[in-house]
């Protein structure tokens, strides 16, 4: 069946699914491949839980007239979903970059949804199916679509930009996550850049943060591109007002005041200020934006625990993250202050190197107290405390006699789950 004919069918009642467990009367189900699972086996399940249609790619599973059976589910969900795109006068940012993807989304959608009709990315939704079922949440109404991206190889970016055709792009920054799949930090630049190569190619705009070099330095010659800078009076100034804890800014004559510690966030915060600015979102509807948005999933969180103060970013870590945790953390108040730093995964060859890297920075910011949990840490050359996993942590927590009303950072790979620490504390 063509495209359109699909694009039809799902135009009657914009519905799609890919969970049997999340059906909605009435929508179309496409059966996706996964490494465990053949969605197709799934098919007939969902038509009794009310799926309307069943997109499948296997002739035995195509039962009735209520089967759509195509090539390949994956490939029709994404041409679905390019197609759709075209149809639509939403204007298309897509967000890339190492970290803070999610939380620069979420702050677009803030600033952007205060004038526009706004859908964006939802929960972390980012890759060749996410960014697919995103654009299909575009309504006819939509005015403004914010696409977070993900990537931890070459092509995937490209490929991205190639279904969801943006019109406006911005680069977190180019940090050190997934050095095992991109080959490096050159092939980080190189695969994150694919975003601006896109849009450079289509005639489109980019957003840029003018104080990163690597920024400046890749886009030098583009014309259309539009940024924020600190100090560079080339750029629309957004100066930074410090983290103590929580990011605070000044946007010409507001002060902005964030729910979000880490400096860090500075950057994500004055991009949505920058593109709400070249939105004409009003000032005073950027700065409720940005003062209304407060993160959530683990993700850089402030939270009390008995007498303890707790900066809780246990959603993910990688070198760079962990470096501007650790910085942002010394230059915090507090008396005692205890560090635990669990596990940077997907570092490939460079996971050694990495976790000693980050195993002197700590030595060398002399916490009160310091511990290291995971393989890679307890691999590394130090004096600090180290443990080969959360259990053994675990099991000789009383012995690590931790004092009274101290500031704790927990930081780790999402795959550390380091939160269960909380239940320790
Ligand atoms: P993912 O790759 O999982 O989609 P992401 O890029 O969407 O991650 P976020 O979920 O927004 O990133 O943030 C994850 C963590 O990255 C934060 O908790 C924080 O520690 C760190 N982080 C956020 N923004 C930045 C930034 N601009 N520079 C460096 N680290 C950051
Ligand atoms: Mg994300």
């Amino acid at each position: 069946m063509e495209i359109q004919q699909i694009h039809k069918h799902y135009l009657a009642n914009p519905i799609v699914c890919t969970d049997t467990r999340k059906i909605t009367k009435g929508c179309i189900f496409f059966a996706l491949k996964g490494d465990n699972f053949n969605g197709n086996k799934y098919a007939s399940e969902a038509l009794e839980k009310g799926a309307r249609l069943a997109i499948v790619d296997e002739q035995e599973f195509a039962k009735s007239n209520q089967y759509i059976l195509v090539d390949d589910v994956l490939n029709t969900l994404q041409e679905l979903a390019q197609f759709h795109r075209k149809q639509s006068k939403a204007q298309i940012i897509g967000l890339t970059g190492s970290n803070g993807k999610t939380t620069t989304k979420e702050l677009i959608h803030s600033v952007i949804s205060k004038k526009y009709k706004t859908i964006a990315t939802k929960g972390n939704l980012n890759n060749h199916i996410g960014v697919p079922l995103t654009l299909l949440s575009i309504k006819a109404d939509t005015e403004m679509a914010i696409i977070e991206m993900g990537a931890n190889h070459q092509k995937e970016i490209e490929f991205l930009c190639s279904i969801a055709q943006p019109d406006f792009g911005y680069i977190t920054n180019f940090g050190k996550a997934h050095l095992e799949g991109f080959g490096g930090v050159e092939g980080i630049i190189k695969g994150k850049s694919e975003l601006y190569h896109y849009l450079t190619e289509n005639k489109k705009a980019v957003f840029l943060n003018a104080d990163d070099p690597i920024q400046l330095n890749k886009l030098g010659s583009y014309i259309k591109k539009y940024g924020f800078s600190t100090q560079n009076k080339d750029y629309y100034i957004i100066d930074f007002l410090g983290a103590t804890p929580f990011v605070q800014l000044q946007l010409e004559n507001l002060k902005i005041h964030t729910n979000l510690i880490g400096s860090y966030n500075f950057t994500n915060c004055a991009a949505a200020a920058l593109i709400g600015k070249y939105f004409n979102v009003p000032l005073e509807k950027i700065k409720e934006a940005l003062e209304e948005y407060t993160p959530n999933n683990n993700r850089s969180q402030i939270l009390e625990k008995g007498s303890h103060q707790i900066i809780l970013d246990a959603y993910n870590a990688n070198p760079t993250s962990m470096k501007a945790a650790l910085e942002n953390f010394q230059q915090m108040e507090g008396n005692t202050k205890i560090v635990f730093l669990g596990d940077m995964f997907e570092l490939g060859e460079s996971a050694k190197k990495e976790h000693q890297e980050i195993a002197d920075l700590v030595k060398e910011m002399n916490y009160q107290q310091s511990f290291l949990v995971g393989e890679n840490f307890a691999a590394t050359n130090t004096t600090i405390h180290q443990f080969k996993t959360f259990d053994s942590l675990s099991e000789n927590w009383t012995t690590l006699k931790l004092e009274e009303n101290c500031l704790i950072l927990i930081k780790g790979s999402r795959g550390m789950a380091l939160e269960r620490i909380l239940d320790l504390l």
